[in-house]
């Protein structure tokens, strides 16, 4: 056995476990062994143990806000298939993905089209790819978080719920269209909008235009007033597409079998 393994196993491993390092724990015999070996400065070894216990934090750290994110883990970019929306564009997209500034100015991204035609899909690939950039996202059907903040503000903790949404810097408001038209419903969203408004990003998806938006916010100068601060400053993308479902669906029509009769 290594004088490093004894190390580990002996005084120096139960330091890292009460100092909870975990990573280093784990890899400092080899990595004392190979700084014996090789006759690292003592600098070099401490530099590269710290590394390898922040590189795994940071892993440990997306892999968290993932989980919180709420995504399903196959709406990815990667298996998103861009020829189905050819108004929409791929790098337009990548850019939005990609580069984050706009989540620091609290622009919006707002997603139109018809059920089916991939919007919940893409909006989840953006989301995917903002996590592995580091930042934190939250997705939800926008009827199940009215019903909570209505909740909330029933037990007069709206500002509270609010503030939780605050660490995230982008929410995901999938299926806008379904809230049910109420008012005390529709105006804890415009209270939503309304306090993220030019601070942090909202996206949202819609089967309806701007035009049927007054069945949403049950009051017209409150649906103009909604419309307004999510336009203000945002990314419109309309997928004016079949549902993909039904496409692919006519496109795997089963083969005739070999000695079916010819009509
Ligand atoms: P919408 O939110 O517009 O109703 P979805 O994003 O839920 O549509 O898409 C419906 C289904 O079709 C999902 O399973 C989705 O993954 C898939 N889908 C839609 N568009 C695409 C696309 N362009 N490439 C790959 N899969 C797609
Ligand atoms: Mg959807």
């Amino acid at each position: 056995m290594s004088a490093a393994k004894q190390n580990t196993d002996g005084r120096l491993g139960l330091m890292l476990t009460e100092l909870r390092l975990p990573t280093i724990k784990r890899l400092a015999a080899e990595i004392c062994d190979q700084s014996d070996r090789e006759g690292w400065p003592a600098r070099q070894l401490l530099e590269r143990v710290l590394e390898q216990e922040m590189a795994e934090r940071e892993v440990r750290r997306l892999e968290r806000n993932r989980m919180a994110s709420c995504l399903s883990s196959d709406k990815r970019l990667s298996t998103f298939d861009f020829t189905a929306v050819p108004m929409v564009s791929k790098a337009h997209i990548l850019s939005l993905a990609e580069g984050q500034e706009w989540l620091d100015r609290g622009a919006n991204l707002l997603a139109f089209g018809a059920p089916g035609s991939g919007k919940s899909h893409l909006i989840s690939g953006i989301g995917h790819a903002l996590i592995d950039a580091g930042r934190r996202v939250l997705f939800t059907r926008c009827s199940e978080l009215v019903q909570r903040l209505q909740a909330a503000r029933r037990d007069l903790r709206l500002p509270q719920e609010l503030a939780k949404l605050d660490r995230f810097d982008l929410l995901i408001l999938d299926d806008l269209s379904y809230v049910r038209r109420d008012q005390a419903e529709t105006s804890v969203l415009f209270d939503l909008i309304a306090e993220r408004y030019e601070r942090k990003s909202i996206a949202i998806t819609a089967n309806t235009p701007f035009s049927q938006w007054g069945d949403v916010f049950a009051d017209p100068a409150m649906t103009v007033a909604a419309i307004d601060r999510l336009v203000h400053h945002s990314t419109i993308l309309e997928m004016n597409v079949e549902s993909y479902r039904r496409r692919s669906a006519s496109q795997q029509k089963p083969p005739r079998p070999p000695n079916a009769p010819k009509k």
